[in-house]
């Protein structure tokens, strides 16, 4: 059995070690032989999606960082919590992407089962590759096989930086909901926290956004002393209207990319690594080939909760940008309310651990 993989981001790598620990050849082809992700990126990994990562793919205990309490607030109704969740051990973990991406890159390199193989403009003998599967953006597969998808173009970008700070016992995370967008303070290690701001961009505000000033205004506990360089983003979410063409398939953010103020996209990544591996095991054990059958299963039983998954991001987005446009707490207030009854608590809490009845 033989898979080959396109691009070489996060979902690349770890897709491709779920594989080579199956024992299944993969053959890596990077369209950018030099990218590694940028240091100032961290990812938010929900409980079972890391039980999952450290027991099936590779164990990252060493470098993440476990969250015990998510605390959420607004501007419309600062001093006051919004919601408050909470797990004694561990609710999220928080990784830099440039740690995980090394560590997956590292056991690959000497894993007998995986090859990167250059790029050239005539990738020869792709017939020889039971499944493709295709990450990148710029790949040829994306042009002419992934183009049909449902867009929505945020009018944001997301700014990212790591605050050091003054050692505190840091494992409260902190989202707001300001009148700029949702900004997250989310705690890497005793004197780092990573920060996540996603702005709107402002049609009556021409002046330079001041992004550590911002910073300053909002943070509520640390003892800065370093704001690192600030990396941004453009934010757009889109689902693919079709997850494969042949045995050629589409995954990472190449499948579905959503705002990033729940921490969600990667995470949705690794519950479709869980899907698409179980589908090939049972095919193995069942003594069939690895073809087209994987991908036709896997859109079926994956897409319609991606979509709903994604969606649902969506709909939080929209309701806290609505909150802001109309500046009124009201619904900031019901959602206190709301957050206020346990069975509801855990019912999100569940969602964003294990998504949607995967
Ligand atoms: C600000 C922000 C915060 C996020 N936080 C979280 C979180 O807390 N939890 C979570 O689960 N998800 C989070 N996400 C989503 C997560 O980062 C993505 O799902 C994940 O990194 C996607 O990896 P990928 O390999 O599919 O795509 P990519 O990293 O886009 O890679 C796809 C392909 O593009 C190439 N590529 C990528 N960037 C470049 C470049 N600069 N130059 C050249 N080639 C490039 C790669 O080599 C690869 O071949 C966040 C996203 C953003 C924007």
């Amino acid at each position: 059995m033989k898979v080959c993989i396109i691009g070489s981001g996060l979902s690349a790598l770890t897709l491709a070690k779920a594989l080579v620990n199956q024992n299944i050849f993969v053959d890596i082809l990077p369209l950018n032989k030099n990218y590694i992700p940028n240091k100032s990126r961290t990812i938010g990994i929900s409980k079972s999606n890391l039980d999952y990562f450290n027991n099936e793919i590779i164990n990252i205990k060493k470098i993440i960082w476990k969250l015990k309490k998510i605390q959420i607030y607004s501007d419309n109704l600062m001093n006051e919590k919004l919601l408050n969740f909470e797990n004694n051990d561990q609710l999220f973990s928080i990784v830099k992407n440039s740690q995980i991406y090394e560590i997956l890159n590292k056991s690959l390199l000497s894993n007998k089962f995986y090859r990167k193989i250059k790029f050239t403009k005539k990738i020869k003998n792709l017939e020889s590759y039971n499944l493709i599967v295709n990450t990148d953006y710029k790949s040829f597969f994306t042009k002419k096989f992934f183009s049909k998808k449902i867009v929505k173009v945020y009018d944001s970008l997301a700014y990212t930086t790591i605050l050091d700070h003054k050692n505190i016992s840091n494992n409260i995370a902190i989202q707001i909901f300001t009148k700029r967008g949702p900004l997250a303070f989310l705690p890497i290690s005793k004197n780092k926290t990573s920060i996540v701001y996603s702005i709107y961009k402002s049609k009556n505000n021409k002046k330079k956004l001041d992004l550590e000033k911002l910073i300053h205004h909002y943070n509520l506990k640390y003892k800065i002393k370093k704001i690192h360089k600030v990396e941004s983003f453009q934010l757009r979410s889109f689902n693919l209207r079709s997850y494969y063409y042949e045995n050629i398939l589409a995954f990472g953010d190449l499948l579905h990319t959503i705002h990033p103020l729940a921490g969600q996209g990667f995470n949705m990544t690794i519950r479709d690594v869980k899907v698409l591996i179980n589908i090939i095991k049972q095919k193995i054990n069942l003594g069939l080939p690895l073809d087209i059958s994987v991908n036709k299963e896997f859109e079926k039983k994956i897409r319609h909760k991606n979509y709903i998954f994604s969606n649902s991001i969506d709909f939080i987005q929209e309701f806290f940008n609505f909150e802001r446009k109309i500046n009124n707490s009201i619904l900031s207030k019901s959602v206190q309310v709301i957050g206020k009854n346990t069975s509801i608590k855990n019912f999100i809490i569940n969602i964003a651990d294990n998504g949607i009845n995967y």
